[in-house]
């Protein structure tokens, strides 16, 4: 079975009827990046950079950043590359800023929250991948954003480093896109209204499920809860995918569920257009989507959202893609 996945290492993944989607591949560090060229991802769909900022005593400057994305973009050889802004706070604490202590973290001043709050250091990684803009298919994607107003702010701090830099006689791509993730459940909600105002979204499953069903995403006890198959979770995605359509915007997902393999065919059926997950999964992905067919999962996906339980939409899908085999 190996060596029949490594014949898929240098093809595009389209379906049985010709629906071409892209796998690509998270990364936390430059290190990852041998282990994604070698498993034949198609891009970067998420460059988590707060590994950057941890494990050290203070913040990394500018140029020590754009030398780390520059790097990146340049292995990456042209190929798409999302990197996401600070998603600290949370789970993940940085010693060398003093947050606020909170007794609800996850639903504190986390990721942009937290940059918006902290402008210099968020301006400081915007100058950083502005600068490396030019170097390859660079898209900055803002993380928990939950109304309009945070991504209007951090898009009019982006433009002004933009002005600055360009003022400076430092080049900027004019092909750079701007994206958010899409991992709170208002976002979702309201995406409609959020996809007029980037280039693209990219599902966030880990958290969305998270908040959707109010069950911590480390919690054991609650762990039942955690159900990427939900029809709530699937009835969002739609409604996400749905919205950017509409607008003419990519829509990607960059959480665990993108390489979950009862998940994907039904992501196929929905219309996600990118599925970011971790290397070792985009071979066997890649595999798996050659084998079906987009119009067919395309045509379930209205029973499917008819199911009232994840039990009943997994027993569908491991019926049907058995009897695709
Ligand atoms: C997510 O929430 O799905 C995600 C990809 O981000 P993280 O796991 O870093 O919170
Ligand atoms: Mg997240």
């Amino acid at each position: 079975r190996k060596g029949e996945l490594r014949k898929l290492l240098d093809q595009p993944t389209v379906t049985q009827d010709g629906h071409r989607v892209e796998l690509a591949s998270n990364i936390g560090s430059v290190e990852d990046l041998q282990k994604v060229l070698a498993n034949g991802a198609e891009g970067i769909g998420l460059f988590r950079t707060e590994f950057l900022y941890m494990g050290r005593s203070t913040i990394p400057s500018e140029e020590e950043q754009f030398q780390v994305y520059k790097h990146v973009l340049e292995r990456m050889n042209n190929k798409p590359v999302v990197i996401r802004t600070l998603d600290i706070g949370g789970d993940k604490e940085l010693p060398y800023m003093k947050l606020p202590a909170e007794s609800n973290p996850f639903l504190g001043l986390r990721a942009v929250r937290l940059c918006l709050d902290q402008q210099e250091m968020f301006r400081t990684q915007l100058r950083a991948l502005l600068r490396a803009s030019s170097y390859g298919q660079l898209k900055i994607m803002f993380p928990m954003i939950a109304v309009t107003g945070e991504l209007r702010e951090a898009k009019r701090l982006l433009q002004e480093e933009k002005e600055k830099l360009i003022g400076e006689g430092v080049p900027v791509s004019d092909k750079l896109e701007v994206g958010i993730m899409i991992e709170v459940p208002a976002a979702a909600l309201a995406a409609d209204f959020l996809a007029k105002e980037v280039d693209f979204f990219s599902i966030g499953t880990n958290d969305l499920i998270q908040y959707t069903m109010a069950a911590d995403r480390m919690n054991e006890n609650v762990a039942y809860l955690y159900q990427p198959c939900h029809p709530s979770i699937l009835r969002l995605i739609r409604m996400v995918i749905q919205a950017a359509e509409k607008e003419g915007k990519w829509v990607g997902m960059c959480g665990e569920m993108a390489g979950d393999e009862t998940a994907i065919p039904i992501l196929l059926g929905l219309g996600l257009h990118e599925f970011s997950m971790s290397a070792s999964s985009i071979l066997p992905a890649r595999a798996l989507i050659k084998g079906l067919s987009h119009q067919e999962w395309a045509g379930y996906t209205e029973e499917i959202l008819a199911m009232s339980t994840q039990e009943s939409i997994h027993a569908f899908v491991k019926q049907k893609t058995r009897s695709d085999l």
